[in-house]
């Protein structure tokens, strides 16, 4: 049995900033990569911990974190720590598309002049993106069912009480909000597309694109050949299970492909784990492990939830399961441990465990065993 013990702890700071609840500080790391926290305001995640990659020609910054003037300082502070300024950006990569991840990339591009990087499936998550092609389904008449955007798909797909549901529609569908897809501004969209294996465009150093789907459709890992070190992103985090959602319409479920992804991460076990949250370490082939024995059990317990409720709908099933805090206290994030919970039924129902059939005519598809 592996724990979160049997990891090594490579940055004693973040670590203690983590269990402490503060920022931590700006770091230097090996051959020249920089560590800098970008808060996110209002969030239990605190930061992100974006990175600076130096090459010839100036500096590559991965994720540069949530849209803030907060966030933005914290980003100028620790380019300013390694000896630049926003001009010698020539590049930004985001690993995957989350707001704090992405949010201010267009913020320092327009300081800089730079290029932006992202894998091809992650920009078509692009929230301007869903919303066009949203709109696009809805003018073809194309929409299933009725259903508009997740507050219907909560209700009529998986049988969320309407009050619940405008409950958490309110928070989720804030002010840039249109076609009940939420809006998170404008993002950047990419100059440059980065697949699998290929190398970030930065002269005299060696930073390979390692597409890792799951968490997002197009999420991305990096490896820095030079420095022996990954930068895992959201995909591998040393304390958290990242989130797995639905993108339906996509080939095999997005649960399939993050543990297909987590595999893959036994190749790197020799490199230093530089995730987007809480701290570095060392381990990672262990902590893939970790993360598949979760959904492992995860799955034996949503099998043996239905066998016991029999036939109930995705909201039933989601509440009887056991989350870290109870089903009321979730409160909108409910949106996301429905998501979670879909994520694990269409995992179970592709291996012929359960089945379930969203796009069912006459109300929410009950989940059945198989
Ligand atoms: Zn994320
Ligand atoms: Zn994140």
């Amino acid at each position: 049995m592996v724990t979160p013990d049997t990891l090594e702890v490579r940055a004693p700071l973040q670590e203690q900033a983590w269990r402490e609840r503060v920022l931590p500080p700006v770091e230097r790391l090996d051959h020249g990569l920089w560590s800098v926290p970008v808060p996110i305001p209002d969030n239990p995640l605190r930061y992100t911990l974006s990175y600076l990659v130096p090459g010839d020609t100036g500096l590559v910054v991965v994720d540069p974190g949530w849209d803030s003037d907060e966030g933005w300082t914290a980003l100028t502070a620790g380019l300013a720590a390694a000896g630049a300024s926003a001009s010698d950006v020539v590049g930004v990569v985001a690993t995957h598309v989350h707001p704090d991840h992405h949010g201010l990339t267009d913020r320092l591009r327009a300081a800089s002049d730079a290029w932006v990087a992202m894998h091809p499936a992650e920009a078509e998550t692009l929230p301007s993106r869903q919303a066009a092609a949203f709109r696009a389904r809805r003018e073809e008449g194309g929409q299933p069912r009725g259903v508009t955007g997740a507050g219907g798909w909560l209700k009529q797909v998986c049988g969320a009480p309407a009050e619940t549901v405008d409950e958490i529609m309110a928070v989720f569908l804030g002010r840039d909000a249109e076609d009940g897809v939420p809006g998170f501004g404008s993002m950047a969209e990419p100059d440059v597309l980065l697949s699998d294996g290929d190398l970030v465009p930065l002269p005299g150093r060696r930073l390979r694109a390692v597409w890792t789907p799951g968490h997002t459709p197009g999420h991305l890992c990096l490896v820095d050949e030079t420095a022996q070190a990954v930068l895992t992103g959201d995909h591998v985090l040393p304390g958290i299970t990242p989130n797995i959602s639905s993108h339906p319409g996509q080939g095999p479920s997005m649960l399939a492909r993050y543990l297909d992804s987590l595999a893959r991460m036994a190749d790197y076990d020799d490199h230093e784990v530089l995730p987007a949250h809480q701290y570095r370490f060392r381990g990672l082939a262990t902590r893939a492990e970790q993360l598949i024995e979760h959904h492992r059990q995860r799955c034996a317990e949503i099998v043996a939830a239905v066998a016991e409720i029999g036939e109930p709908t995705m909201w039933q099933l989601a509440e009887r399961l056991t989350w870290s805090r109870t089903w009321a206290q979730i409160g909108p994030m409910r949106l996301a441990a429905i998501g979670e919970t879909v994520a694990h039924v269409e995992y179970l129902a592709e291996r012929g465990e359960l089945s379930w059939d969203a796009a069912a005519a006459g109300g929410p598809a009950p989940v059945r065993a198989a």
